[in-house]
């Protein structure tokens, strides 16, 4: 189901996949059912269910989705200028 390349770099080289902050996430599980991807799932840890990030490279280059559908804010992902310059040194190399 991820892609496995974006603009002929392959996706996983890219670093973009949401972060979860564990000091904010409620384990409401909302975005495991939002994210058609499935980058998350919901896990057993310590006794507890809570969401990780399962999937990283299914992770929509440049989506930002599950940071406005988390009510707790605890979703975040990297700069997307930076992603940008990476992708664009990628293609650089690539050429
Ligand atoms: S939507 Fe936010 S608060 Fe809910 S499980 Fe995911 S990261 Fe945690
Ligand atoms: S940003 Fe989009 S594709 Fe990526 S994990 Fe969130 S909802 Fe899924």
């Amino acid at each position: 189901m991820s892609e496995e390349s974006y603009e002929g770099i392959p996706r996983n080289k890219i670093p973009w996949y949401p972060s979860i902050n564990y000091e904010k996430c409620i384990s409401c599980g909302k975005c495991v059912d939002f994210c058609h991807m499935g980058a998350f799932a919901f896990e057993e840890k310590e006794g507890k269910k809570r969401s990780v990030v399962k999937n990283p490279n299914s992770c929509v280059v440049f989506c930002r989705g599950c940071e406005d559908i988390c009510p707790a804010g605890a979703i975040t992902h990297p700069s997307e200028e930076e992603t940008q310059k990476i992708i664009e040194k990628l293609k650089k190399a690539k050429a």
